[in-house]
This record gives C-alpha cells, structure tokens and sequence, in this order.
C-alpha cells in the first residue's frame, strides 16, 4: 500500500500514536495498515542493540548484543578521514542489517566548545567545517547500505550539565557560524535520513518545539527531506513539536501527550496536516528500513575489525617524538607500564557503549617486554606500584608508559571537573621518566589533557578511544609498521585557564556562549596564546615539504612532496585568513583538507575549489566582505582578492574582547555584542514547571525529597546498596532520573499521564491540586 493510501485509512488517533515510539527502540507495528515496526540503536561508533529480554536503557548499562567497536569519534577525527568515515558507515550499516536494525543513532555533530564536556568523546571537533565533513563521510556509508542514520544532537548541545533542561544562549553570528555549520555540511553533503533534536533549549526554545530550527532553517534552509526524532526524553510539548516539524517522539510510553494532541486537532487549535506530514516521514523510514531488512547479507566481522584497526592507526596523533626515538626496532628491549596497557581504554561510557565483538589488548601486541602496572584501573598508585615500575624501567632500553583517563574521569551525562590526568598516572609518567631517558607515553582519553610532564618524555601517541583493535593498532604504530599521520581535531591547552570559556562553562544551568565565536584556536590564534599541542597539528615518521602554492579562478593548488626515507599520508590543510581591520574575525578558518599518500621522494598536486563560504561571515544572511585574503597552506600562503560588500563595523567592536581576543570577555561585552541579555532561571517554590527536575526541587519541596531518596536507592540496589558517585554509571543514572525534568521522567518512565503533573502541583505547594490532576490523569 502506498503511504498516501495508508495516511487516508488512518484514524487520527492512530497517526498521532505512530509519531510516538512503542517501546525504547521501536516504533509502533499496525497490522491493519500494514505498517511494520522499525527498529533503531545508537550509534555512533558501532551498535549497541539491545535485545528486549536484557533491558532496554539510554545510558549504554544493560546488556547489548555484540559489535565491532570502531574508535570514538575523537579518534577517527584525527584522521580528517571522510573515505574512513564513510568505510565505517558501510561497515555499521551492514552490521545493522546483520542484526535487524533499520536507524543508528549517530554521528555526533556538536562542536567541542571547552574540553571538559563529559561527552567530547562522542564529537569530532571544536570547527564546524571539519565537524560537518566527517559526519558527512559517515552518514554516506551507512545510508549507502540502505541503512538511516540520525544526525545528532540538534543543535548546540555542547555541555552535559543539566543536559535534559539548559539553555544554549548566543548569538546569530556564533550560532550559524559555529554551532550550526557543521550540522549543516551533513545535512546537505551527507543527506542523512534522520536529525536528532537535542535535549536544551536553543535561546530559550526547546529544540524539540523550535520551529524556527527545525523547520526554518533544517528544512526550509537546507533542503532536510527526512524524519526529525526527539533525543530520548527530550519531547517538550508535542503540540508545539508537531508545529515545528519533529515528527517522532522516542523512546514511547507518552499517551498522555497523544490524547492532548487529538484534543486539539479536534477542537482546530492544531492542524491535521501538521500530524499529516509527521507521519508520512516516519512511514518512509518505517518503509525503507522494512525493504531492506527483507534481504540477510552476509556480514563479515572478522573485516569489520581490520576496519576497526586501521581507523585506529589512521585517528592516532603522534605529538612528540624527540631524537626520533619512535619507531622502536625489534631488537630493542622494551618495558611497558601502566595497567592501560592491559586493560585498555578504548570507548566512552553512556549511550554509545558498545559489547565489542572482540577486543586486543596492548600488552599482547608487544611481546618480549617487561611489564609492571605502575597504577590500579582507576588511576590511583602506590609506592609499592612505583618501585616496581621504576625497577622495570631502569633495566631497558626504552619503556612505554601506558596513561589516560579511566571511565570514571569522563562519560555521557555529566562533565569533567578539570583537564587534569589522575594523580596516579603523573606520578608513574614522572617517576618512570627520571628513571629512563627513553620514555614514551601513550595517551588514552577521550578529550583534551593537561600534559606539564610533556617536557620529561621523549615521545607522545595520542590514540584517543581507539575502539576494539586499538591494542593492535598501538603496537603497529610504535614500532613503525604503520607511519601516525593523524592532525588533531581541537586544540592541546597548556591549562585549563586558557579556554576562553573557563570561566563561565558549566558553572550554571544555563549556558551563555559569552565567546562568541572565538572557540578552540579561533581564540588562541587572535589571543596569540601558546597551547600545548596546537589544533591541525601532528608529526609522522617521515617529512613533507609544501611548495608552488598559487590561486586561479578559484582553484587552490598547492604541491607536496614526501621528502623523508618512509612513506607515509599528510593531511593538507587550507585554512582563509580574512583581513583584519574589517568586522572581527578569527586569524584564519579551516576551508579546505586532502589527505595525500605519499612515498619517499614521491609528490602529489593537491587542489581546492573556494567559495563563498570560504570567505562570508553571517551578519543577519551569509555576506562576504570585500578585501584581501590570504590562502595558507603549511608555512606557505598566497593574497587572493574578494569581491564583496562592505559590512559595516558595529559601534561595540573597538577594542572589545571580540576584536582583540584579550582575556576573557565580560557579561557586558557580550550584551553589547549580541544584543541579547541573560537573566538566571531561580528556583522559586510555587513556580516550578513540568521542566523542573527533581534534583533541582528536592531542597523545597518535601515530596521531591522523598522521590529523590527513592530514585537513589533504586539505583542504588545495582551498585551493591552504594551510593557510589565515583563511579560513572552511577553518576549518570542519577543524573539521567532525579536530574531529569519531570516530563521526560514521564516519558521514559512509561507513565500515566496525571502522575508527574500531579506531583509537581504538590511540589509548588498545592497537595489537593496534585490528587486531582492525577485522578483525571492529565
Ligand atoms: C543520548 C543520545 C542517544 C539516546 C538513546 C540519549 O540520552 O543523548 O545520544 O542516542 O540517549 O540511547
């Protein structure tokens, strides 16, 4: 039956229903229309289905059925890879028709505003033309195999605190230039089937209502012809969503927003059309996902890990490597330390763990070496620990030190308190490094970490998560089977202070984006700031020299030549650098990369097309300034003139923290600048809405008090009777229930309508008020 034909035959009330999710990962099976089900599972670096039997959860702690775990979006972004990305697509997506799974969730396009975001992990990059690239390459590989993906989380979406209920607050100019870009590259280069709305609101307005988002820009824009679902929970008035255009409402369990819907269909207030529109998206999925699934392809994931491996080896950043101590040679004799090096970190915690299908770990791809934990699992060390590792390090020619973050550092659903590394693993990188002139660090985390040790080691390989093979992939990479061409995707601050928004991020509910624009080295360049480890930069086994840079008609061409003895790839960057006496800019913007592989003495002409988009700022639409621009590439950069208009200076702008990047911005500059003030929300007992969570009511309200001791011993119960805040898993789940709004809490919860409203009216003091509301269930 065509979906036209099916959309006539349908009541109301069954139309509305199918734009809510059955269960946590299916969508609503009708028989009588002959609707199938779909069934959808995150994402982004491989699948996490969950089997109903197990248990279903948005937070990756149940059980899932087996994957191949390629590398965390923070690794596969050093590769500035899009072939990769799209290679990893393909593989995902036939593991999804291997398991019966017509959606992922994933990529992650939010941009990594301030490394200490619980979730950086699961994001590529702090620029949104990167961003948007790699996401792209991933969404073509999945959808290739007739597979949806679900580009996430849309938009702004760049802290974990109060996740489900902030505010993303900034201006045009940041939001389209920054925040959106890269959703935007995806969209039109990657056309993914899906767009996940993000859990806060986007300048007061929940993303899942926002029209303005969703519907203006995503599709009226951008040319979105897909299906818009809600991030799990994150549906705030299903009204209002239907009005702007998101069309499925995930996981189920929220009747009691469908019988609102059709009350006012019924009574005119919202138009049938609207629940019309919703409902033919999510059948053309529902459709093309059931088509594909009819046929079992065989799916080989034994090659999955080979994948797995390589964007391992490609996504690895060598950051130093002193007297070319690295590639070690065979005959050298090794020590290895760190429990990491047994017990590899290889992914991040939350929503897209994944049960790997297998998994190496490094010490078992370095044999014939000394080994010695030098620290527990979870950072911690001890004298004992330290003595050991000391005395295997003073007996070999050169010693791997295994360190990073342990899970419990970073994960979904909340954020780090600060860039350090665990105490533990300073100490054993510091003592081993006094003890051995040769030693080399290996670095596992998901984001950025302070690195003041650097000086005292020879070499550093950042691997990032490296996924299942990564054990593999470190021990091909240090001893030269593979030459690390990797760039890094954000910038290595030397501290924490440094990140422009320090200050403010994550310090409040809501979340004043106060820099603007100048995140990640768009401030550290026009800052003149030193980092650690500058954004775009990595070292490889061989050396490349760039010459014959020239701009025709649009055309950048630009030689390199491998001028080393090994062979290897370069990641050719082209970044504008727009002239600075004009409305503010950064110093230069990514606009261009080719990876190039290359032998010894081999070159390549590589070339880039520019447009406008390589040249315009928003100022209320996409405008180019005229002037003239500088094209760089390496050490090498060339003029190029632009035709434009002259957009005019804003009489804020002098000597502005915009204009200069000089410390910090204050609240008044940022006022002048957007245009925009930001009052704090206050809790105020009375006033608490369907918004609120009940870890911001507990403290006011009695009722809340006693649900927020009942949630934390019902977690409880699965950490053997302990409140264990240290542990991520813990931590997540409560903030994913007490620190939940109350309407999500519904949702997830599968509840009766009446039951969360009831309790908020008692939470504002109206106990009578709340018996009512949830005898008539509304
Ligand atoms: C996460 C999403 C994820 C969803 C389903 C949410 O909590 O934010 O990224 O896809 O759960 O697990």
């Amino acid at each position: 039956m065509k979906i036209e034909e099916i959309i006539n035959k349908m009541t109301l009330e069954d139309k509305i229903a199918l734009c809510s999710g059955e269960s946590f990962w299916e969508t609503k099976k009708y028989e009588k229309y002959g609707i199938p089900s779909l069934f959808m599972c995150d994402g982004p670096h491989g699948l996490r289905k969950q089997e109903r039997e197990n248990g279903a959860d948005m937070l990756g702690v149940n059980e899932s059925r087996q994957s191949t775990c390629f590398p965390a979006e923070v690794t596969t972004a050093s590769s500035w890879d899009d072939e990769l990305l799209t290679e990893i697509g393909h593989a995902i997506g036939e593991e999804a028709k291997d398991q019966g799974v017509g959606l992922v969730l994933g990529p992650g396009a939010n941009i990594k505003r301030n490394p200490l975001c619980g979730r950086n992990f699961e994001y590529f990059s702090e620029d949104p033309y990167l961003a948007g690239k790699l996401a792209a390459g991933f969404i073509r590989g999945v959808e290739a195999e007739e597979i949806g993906t679900s580009l996430k989380h849309f938009a702004a979406n760049s802290q974990e605190k109060c996740r489900f209920n902030s505010n993303s607050i900034m201006d045009e100019r940041t939001m389209r230039e920054i925040y959106l870009s890269a959703f935007e590259i995806a969209v039109k280069e990657g056309k993914p089937s899906t767009v996940m709305c993000a859990y806060p609101k986007l300048n007061g307005i929940h993303c899942s209502d926002n029209k303005e988002l969703l519907d203006t820009i995503l599709r009226k824009e951008w040319g979105f012809d897909g299906m818009v679902v809600t991030d799990w929970g994150a549906m705030n008035d299903r009204m209002e969503g239907f009005r702007a255009g998101c069309d499925l409402n995930m996981p189920g369990g929220s009747e009691y927003m469908e019988k609102a819907v059709a009350r006012a269909v019924k009574d005119g207030t919202l138009s049938e059309d609207a629940v019309n529109e919703s409902a033919r998206r999510v059948l053309k999925l529902v459709f093309r996902a059931n088509e594909t699934l009819k046929s079992k392809p065989s799916c080989d994931y034994e090659k999955h890990h080979e994948t797995a491996r390589k964007a391992a080896e490609q996504g690895a950043v060598l950051l130093k490597n002193e007297d070319g101590i690295l590639p070690f040679s065979h005959s050298q004799r090794l020590a290895v330390i760190g429990s990491m090096a047994k017990n590899i970190r290889y992914q991040g915690a939350g929503s897209s763990h994944i049960n790997p299908q297998k998994l190496s770990q490094p010490l078992d791809y370095l044999p014939g070496t000394e080994f010695a934990m030098g620290c527990n699992d979870h950072g911690d060390t001890d004298e004992a620990m330290i003595e050991e590792a000391v005395r295997v390090a003073e007996n070999a020619d050169a010693v791997v030190v295994f360190a990073g973050l342990p899970d419990r550092f970073e994960s979904e659903g909340f954020d780090r308190y600060n860039m350090k590394l665990p105490q533990g693993h300073v100490r054993m990188i510091e003592e081993v490094a006094r003890t051995n002139k040769n030693t080399v660090v290996v670095l596992l985390s998901g984001c950025v970490v302070e690195c003041n040790w650097a000086d005292s080691v020879k070499a550093i390989l950042y691997m990032g998560l490296p996924g299942q093979a990564g054990g593999e992939a470190i021990a091909n990479l240090l001893y030269g089977k593979v030459n690390p061409c990797g760039k890094l995707a954000e910038t290595w601050w030397s501290s924490y202070e440094d990140v422009p928004s320090s200050k403010i991020y994550g310090k409040t509910k809501d979340a004043v984006y106060e820099e603007g624009i100048y995140i990640g080295y768009r401030y550290c360049e026009k800052a003149g700031k030193k980092v650690r480890f500058p954004f775009g930069y990595g070292l490889s086994y061989t050396e490349f020299l760039y010459s014959d840079l020239e701009v025709t008609d649009h055309i950048v061409n630009v030689k390199v030549t491998n001028t080393g003895n090994v062979a290897g790839a370069e990641i050719v960057q082209m970044y504008i650098a727009a002239p600075q006496d004009g409305i503010h800019r950064p110093a230069r913007e990514l606009k261009g990369f080719k990876k190039v592989w290359l032998k010894p003495g081999e070159s390549a002409d590589v070339s880039f097309g520019l447009n406008e988009r390589s040249f315009a700022i928003w100022d209320d639409g996409w405008k180019m300034q005229e002037g003239t621009y500088k094209v760089c590439i390496g050490r090498l950069s060339t003029k190029i003139n632009a035709a434009g208009e002259n957009i005019p200076l804003p009489a804020w702008q002098a000597g502005s923290f915009y204009d200069t990047c000089k410390g910090k911005p204050t609240r008044n500059e940022w006022e002048a600048m957007s245009g925009m003030t930001s009052i704090p929300e206050k809790l105020v007992k009375g006033q608490f809405t369907m918004d609120n969570t009940v870890e911001e009511m507990k403290d006011f309200s009695l009722i809340m008090k006693i649900m927020y001791k009942a949630v934390e011993k019902t977690i409880k119960k699965g950490f053997g009777g302990k409140a264990d805040y240290e542990n991520p898993d813990f931590r997540m789940m409560m903030a994913s229930s007490a620190g939940s709004p109350l309407r999500s809490m519904q949702i997830s919860g599968g509840m009766k309508g009446g039951i969360m409203s009831g309790l908020l009216e008692m939470a504002n003091g109206h106990f009578f008020r709340g018996i009512g509301r949830m005898m008539k269930g509304e």
